[in-house]
């Protein structure tokens, strides 16, 4: 509840203590608060941070929804996104090129310096001669 206090406090511009005596008592009136686990985000950026968990070595785990094939999703106006792409629109200039995926050996990293999409990927085999490789499942 704590977490939930401090944000409930942002957004309304009031004391953390306010804002948990606010909770405690629409709790105290019936209302089910456990639905609500994050604020709006207000960027994209703001909403990769709250779906993302440090995994280590520069890696990051997505903690956000996942489709049914275990593939990282994100929703915005109406468009579903994966994680990769979620992660490739906060830190890129420009829109991907084909797929975007994790270039290191941490399953299903969303680590944004850690994506290649295929003309990154071309440009290094082109660079380095190195053989394709082949497609991991997020
Ligand atoms: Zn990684």
């Amino acid at each position: 509840m704590d977490d939930l206090a401090d944000a409930v406090a942002a957004a309304l511009d009031t004391t953390p203590t306010h804002a948990a005596d606010i909770l405690t008592r629409l709790t105290n009136a019936g209302w089910e608060l456990t639905r609500i686990t994050r604020p709006h985000a207000r960027t994209l950026a703001e909403a990769f941070a709250q779906r993302t968990q440090d995994a280590g070595n520069g890696h990051l785990d997505w903690t956000g929804f996942r489709d049914r094939d275990g593939r990282p999703r994100y929703q915005v106006a109406g468009t579903a996104w994966t994680g990769m792409r979620l992660a490739w629109a906060t830190t890129r200039t420009r829109p991907p090129d084909g797929n975007v995926r994790a270039d290191c050996d941490h399953p299903g990293c969303v680590a944004p310096e850690h994506l290649t999409d295929r003309r990154d990927r071309d440009l290094t085999r082109a660079v380095l001669g190195t053989p394709r490789r082949r497609a991991r499942p997020a």
